[in-house]
């Protein structure tokens, strides 16, 4: 039975991150940072005293150690002011980084990087796709030899967020094609590791303030230690973190619906046209009307999400179902937007304008929409449509 009613730990965390945001995450500040692509560090550091760069990892290794709810609640309100904020730190640095070394990690690597990661005095960053592989994500080009005490990277990565400002890089690769998927690993890379490179990608669409980066390895060589779990099950960790990345991002895309409504709604009670305020025209409300309805049932889904991870219970069905609703529903809500505030959408005076370009992003990440559709479609029908 599903208990409707947040606790205590998940209001506090829930109102916590509000005031922070609040306090913090003011429209002019988030312009000034978005206007200079600047990674908000001066930022993710006041989120770190708070806890809110750890939230799931245990209290032992410097977390809050707080449940996957909250991990929601929190992503909701930091998605919904700033997308790339959401997307450097829960879905990233938390969801993808952290997760894996807690689940995965030995002692001594939990030691290592995870109070330095949960108080956000390293950033991290994983690193799966390549020029060649996207949605296959298993035909992994990236090679790793063993020489002695040594792998020896060779090969790219591209489209990774953190990239260029990670002090520690989680790497998908090859150590043996002929194995295909058994032959994946995840090795942590150091930034600055001789043959190591990263450059990022200009000119995108969106989530300005969060470096997106192109990793080059030419004979970059890591100790041996440096693999995370085991050589063979490379995939299937690192989809242990992207399968929180979608939860994340359905969090996220839920609070930036939320602050499309908000905005919406400020605007359309002040504007007057015709003699009267937009929003009393039939059409400014139906628009509001959905863009609640959306944000109604993208909260419920992802909270969903959250209930069966917290129990332990299989999620990879609902998860994609909360992906591809959440973030549908944001692209909905952030057009319909820009469409209230007429011209003034359509410059960053107002921060609809910001949602119409970053939430192309979460549609992509993590999977595309089409491939969680796939997911559905082999989950209910018990046939794979890609091989
Ligand atoms: C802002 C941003 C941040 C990112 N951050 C990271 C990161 O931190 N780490 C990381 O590893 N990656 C990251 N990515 C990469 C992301 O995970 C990939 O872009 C995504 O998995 C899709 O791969 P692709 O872009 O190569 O598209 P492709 O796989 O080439 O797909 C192109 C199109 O073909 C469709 N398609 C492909 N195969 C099928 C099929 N079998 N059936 C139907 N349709 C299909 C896709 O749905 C899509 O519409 C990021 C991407 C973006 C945009």
């Amino acid at each position: 039975m599903i208990d409707f009613e947040l606790n205590d730990e998940q209001r506090m965390f829930r109102d916590m991150t509000r005031e922070f945001v609040k306090r913090e995450l003011t429209p002019e500040v988030i312009k000034e940072y978005e206007r200079q692509h600047r990674f908000p560090d001066e930022i993710i550091k006041k989120m770190a005293s708070l806890g809110l760069t750890g939230d799931i990892v245990p209290q032992e290794y410097g977390g809050l150690g707080a449940d996957w709810i909250s991990h929601g609640l929190i992503s909701e309100e930091i998605g919904g002011a700033w997308f790339a904020l959401c997307l450097a730190i829960q879905l990233v640095q938390t969801s993808l980084v952290e997760y894996p070394i807690v689940k995965f990690g030995t002692e001594e690597q939990k030691q290592k990087y995870l109070p330095l990661l949960s108080k956000a005095e390293k950033i991290g960053c994983l690193a799966a796709v390549e020029p060649n592989v996207g949605s296959d994500g298993t035909a992994v080009e990236c090679r790793a030899t063993l020489d002695g005490e040594y792998w020896v990277i060779n090969g790219f990565k591209t489209w990774i967020t953190n990239g260029s400002v990670a002090d520690t890089s989680i790497v998908l690769v090859q150590t043996d094609k002929s194995k295909a998927i058994r032959g994946l690993a995840l090795l942590f890379v150091e930034k600055g590791t001789p043959g190591f490179s990263a450059t990022d990608i200009t000119h995108k669409t969106g989530v300005y303030s969060t470096p997106t980066s192109e990793l080059r390895f030419a004979d970059c060589r890591v100790p041996k230690e440096n693999l995370l779990g085991e050589v063979g099950r490379g995939f299937q960790n690192a989809m242990a973190g992207i399968n929180n990345v979608r939860y994340s991002l359905a969090a996220g895309c839920t609070g930036m619906i939320q602050s499309c409504i908000d905005a919406c709604v400020k605007y359309a009670q002040e504007r007057n046209q015709f003699d009267k305020p937009i929003g009393g025209f039939q059409l400014t409300q139906e628009k509001i009307a959905d863009m609640i309805i959306d944000a109604e049932a993208s909260r419920f889904l992802y909270l969903h999400v959250g209930y069966l991870k917290d129990k332990g219970l299989p999620f990879n069905r609902e998860t994609s179902i909360a992906k591809i609703f959440a973030t549908e529903a944001a692209l909905r809500a952030s057009a319909n937007a820009i469409k209230i505030h007429g011209a003034y959408g359509y410059c960053d005076e107002f921060p609809v304008e910001r949602s119409f370009r970053d939430v192309m992003a979460p549609t992509i990440f993590g999977g595309t929409n089409e491939m969680h559709r796939l997911t559905i479609g082999r989950d209910v029908l018990g046939i794979n449509a890609i091989r």
